[in-house]
């Protein structure tokens, strides 16, 4: 009984048990923040409750929240295909105290969680800490019998979030897990932490103080408590896999790419498999969450998405639409969890397939451009600017797929070239002439939310609480 959706299930029982309301996801598409393009995390919904703009609706909540970190600062869309614990969409389980318990319950329902109720061998787990937090070290030690050398001290903000410049903030502490020396990569706080031997299953923050302007800091009357799970991670763990694409969420959507690609995952086509799973989870939650393949702000990152995965589709040899028919086999799997799916399934499948459509009609010419100025080049050499951006104008290929395809062959595309065409194309749309505008409104886009981003309760979007909690 350890598939996915046991181990989801058994999470929130156990909160649910420990006093926790059980809440559904919220949508994808934040319902509080403007300026952020997807919910990343489980506590992003709860956002107004945590700064005291809303009154809390339980004093302890759990949920399983749908995440995307796909664009803007956020961004895993890079590491899939290349790490073995980075999806763009993913589910955080999540435990919460608004204003309730803080440290001391938050680690010990965390230790009994990972150990007890999920049997993790405590021999293969270790912890981090905020090297100024004097009491997280004592506390792991009092509850998990952790020695020093299982507690390792971070000093940078990696172990520090905060919602924003200003509002509540915290130390954190992270959990990892050891897949063994048969993998690459060194303990966190080391120079090789970025391997995938140690890899991080949960995020545990302590928000107790209060950041104000003008970098005063005081202690919140009331700590909160909000963590963060990963599934597909903790799944791989309990299956005893170390790739999350090996767990059987992925086993399941990687045996219906087999079929209707009509070949075996293996070999140098794994990556595409994977990319392709991954890909078509994102595409589905977010057309469940409303959004459509466009050329600004959430549905443009929709689009790349898509196009990614479809170039990979076509390295598997796809000529004609082929990803929408993998959606049945998604809603099987996902579908009792997130009931949304089902009812979209019929929208998803017509927006996958009319991306295809549209894209395959330029798809291929694109690649034999792509191919043959790549191989002009001599080595070391970048990709010219105007041919990325004919790329992009005349054949669809967001920049970003540009560079992903250069980039298993070590060839850099030339960015400020691509810009320097897009501003003159700019000025002729600007003088009446025609322009698909696809880069240009996706750079307002984030250069609006960037600016926008570090204010008081919209904040979540900052550099300040990226990458974490
Ligand atoms: P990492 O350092 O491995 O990129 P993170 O520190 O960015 O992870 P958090 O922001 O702390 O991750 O998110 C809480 C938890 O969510 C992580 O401990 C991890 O289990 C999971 N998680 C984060 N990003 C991803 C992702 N892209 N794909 C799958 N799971 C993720
Ligand atoms: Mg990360
Ligand atoms: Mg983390
Ligand atoms: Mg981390």
């Amino acid at each position: 009984m350890n598939g996915v959706n046991d181990i989801r299930e058994t999470f929130l029982g156990f909160f649910e048990k420990n006093g926790h309301a059980r809440r559904p996801s919220a949508p994808l598409v934040p319902q509080n923040d403007p300026t952020l393009l997807f919910v990343n995390a489980g506590m992003v919904p709860f956002k107004n409750i945590f700064t005291g703009a809303e009154k809390p609706f339980a004093p302890r909540a759990t949920t399983s929240q749908k995440c995307v970190r796909a664009g803007g600062k956020h961004n895993d869309l890079d590491n899939v295909g290349y790490t073995a614990r980075h999806h763009t969409f993913f589910e955080m389980l999540g435990n919460f105290s608004f204003g309730d318990y803080f440290k001391d319950d938050a680690v010990a329902l965390a230790w009994e969680l990972v150990t007890k109720e999920y049997g993790l061998d405590a021999k293969r787990l270790l912890v981090t800490v905020y090297a100024e937090d004097e009491e997280a070290p004592a506390i792991w030690k009092k509850v998990a019998g952790l020695d020093d050398s299982r507690i390792i001290r971070i000093a940078t903000s990696d172990n520090f979030w905060s919602m924003g410049d200003t509002g509540p903030c915290g130390p954190c502490s992270e959990i990892f897990f050891d897949h063994g020396d048969k993998v690459a990569g060194g303990p966190p706080g080391s120079p090789d932490e970025d391997g995938d031997r140690f890899i991080e299953i949960w995020n545990l923050v302590f928000m107790q103080f209060e950041q104000h302007e003008g970098g005063k800091r005081t202690n919140l009357p009331k700590p909160s408590i909000d963590t963060g799970m990963g599934l597909e991670r903790v799944a791989a763990v309990l299956q005893g896999v170390h790739n999350n694409y090996d767990i059987d969420l992925f086993r399941a959507l990687i045996a219906a790419e087999e079929e209707v690609y009509g070949q075996k995952a293996s070999g140098d086509k794994t990556a595409s498999f994977r990319v392709i799973a991954d890909h078509l989870r994102t595409s589905a939650f977010l057309v469940a969450d409303g959004i459509l393949p466009s050329n600004e702000g959430r549905g443009y990152v929709l689009r790349r998405i898509m196009r990614r995965a479809m170039r990979h589709g076509h390295m598997l040899g796809a000529r004609e639409p082929q990803m929408h028919r993998l959606v049945p086999a998604l809603v099987a799997e996902m579908g009792k969890a997130y009931p949304e799916l089902g009812r979209a399934q019929v929208a998803i499948e017509a927006a996958i397939e009319q991306e295809e459509a549209r894209f395959q009609r330029t798809l291929g010419n694109g690649l034999s451009l792509l191919d043959k100025a790549a191989s002009e080049l001599s080595p070391g050499e970048a990709l010219p600017g105007d041919v990325a951006f004919r790329l992009s104008d005349t054949f669809g290929f967001p920049l970003d797929l540009t560079q992903d395809i250069l980039r298993g062959r070590g060839i850099e595309v030339d960015v400020d070239g691509f810009e320097t065409a897009l501003d003159a194309q700019r000025e002729t749309s600007r003088a009446g002439g025609f322009s698909s505008g696809d880069q240009a409104t996706e750079e307002i886009w984030f250069s609006v939310r960037d600016e926008k981003g570090p204010t008081k309760f919209t904040g979540y979007s900052s550099t300040a609480g990226e990458g974490r909690l």
